[in-house]
């Protein structure tokens, strides 16, 4: 089967998301607002990121983009950056949502799951 690129679906900024695997909450905008912890990776979840960082990259994520072991702050950034290397993983049936806060910020946070193989 050949590996298709991650699909990616935008999200309001504000939205709570759920695992569409497993539907356990994973991001919580309104935690992350109130300065609490504010997700919750499952075993579905490929990265949890936004603009400045990753919060959270799970092992099959780093597996597939060849950045296993490497710091957050040695990854090698594409145009787009984050955003950018995240909407290259190609794993099947991946799937990312990407919410963004409205003009003029435009401040991404992104979520990514995979069915587990
Ligand atoms: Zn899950």
């Amino acid at each position: 089967m050949t590996e298709k690129a991650i699909a990616c679906v935008e999200v309001p900024h504000t939205a709570t998301l759920h695992c569409p695997f497993c539907g356990q909450e994973v991001m919580n905008p309104q935690k992350a607002h109130e300065g609490e912890e504010y997700y919750s990776a499952c075993p579905h979840t490929l990265f949890v990121a936004h603009d400045e960082a990753f919060e959270y990259r799970s092992a099959r994520f780093d597996s597939a983009l060849g950045i296993a072991g490497v710091e957050n702050d040695d990854l090698d950034l594409p145009e787009h950056g984050i955003d950018g290397l995240t909407s290259q993983v190609k794993m099947h049936g991946a799937v990312k949502f990407a919410g963004y806060v409205p003009a003029p910020s435009f401040f991404g946070t992104y979520v990514g799951f995979a069915p587990e193989e």
